[in-house]
């Protein structure tokens, strides 16, 4: 599997990406007082903050008094400390990562053309795997013929793009590079969001897939939404998120827990 011995190089789009794994104990920050106090403070902060402010205020008044948010998914329990991962980009001044909103379902369009044949299935399973091991929800809004995949997303909320693309139009996909993928953050320093984001799949690598060959197809896949959520590389060939696949083709523990921790981000 010669295409897979470097499988991807990671989207920019401004991400900063970390220099290696890291594991560090997922913070709960969701823990709650006692109810009583929690009410207290409910009417304490409803006249401060509903005035000054709109929904962002409201949803840290529910986290506060002990509604949580409402998360479209639960985040899955995985054993922890038994791999490697990585944050493409973490909070400043925090270990926290940046990710998408886990309030909201993240948009999805496919532009099919020059895509395999069976495009829809490798997205769709692509997606499932993805939304299982973080708790986020996808929702594939349609096709697309926007091609807007060399110049980058502007920063703000649209729906991510999927497309399938030669080196010719996408230089990062020169070589073996079978895919790069990525997201936009916005936001205040330390507050920071994916809005949208890109994968590119190399459309001669896919259509050198065999049938048989199709878990290394969806090996790929997988491994862009990855980082599409907010995953780097690592240097840990037991992980899908090692840069030089030698033929991993599910998760590994590191990925796993790296997944979990993106999806446990507040909304
Ligand atoms: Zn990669």
């Amino acid at each position: 599997m010669a295409e897979l011995d470097r499988l991807d190089r990671e989207f920019g789009l401004g991400a900063m990406p970390t220099s290696g794994p890291v594991r560090r104990p997922r913070q709960d920050r969701r823990s709650h007082g006692p109810v009583l106090p929690g009410l207290l403070i409910t009417a304490l902060i409803v006249g401060t903050i509903v005035a000054m402010s709109p929904a962002d205020n409201m949803r840290q008044l529910r986290r506060l008094v002990g509604f949580d948010d409402d998360r479209l998914a639960a985040v899955p329990d995985v054993p922890r400390g038994r791999g490697s991962f990585s944050f493409l980009q973490t909070q400043r001044g925090s270990d926290e990562p940046v990710g998408y909103d886990p309030c909201r379902p993240i948009e999805v369009l496919v532009n099919p053309a020059g895509a395999p044949d069976n495009y829809d299935e490798l997205v769709d399973t692509g997606l499932e795997r993805t939304s299982a091991a973080t708790g986020l929800r996808f929702e594939r809004v349609g096709l697309t013929e926007n091609r807007d995949v060399t110049t980058g997303p502007f920063p703000r909320r649209e729906p991510v793009l999927i497309a399938w693309a030669t080196e010719d139009e996408v230089p990062d996909l020169a070589g073996d590079v079978a895919g790069i993928g990525g997201s936009v953050a916005v936001g205040q320093p330390g507050n920071l969001r994916y809005v949208t984001g890109r994968v590119v799949l190399d459309r001669d690598v896919f259509d050198s897939f065999s049938k048989d060959e199709q878990p290394f197809a969806q090996a790929i896949v997988d491994h862009e939404l990855t980082h599409l959520v907010g995953l780097g590389h690592v240097d840990d060939p037991r992980e899908l998120m090692y840069a030089d696949n030698v033929g991993v083709t599910t998760y590994g523990p590191g990925d796993r827990e790296g997944l979990a921790r993106i999806g446990s981000v507040d909304c």
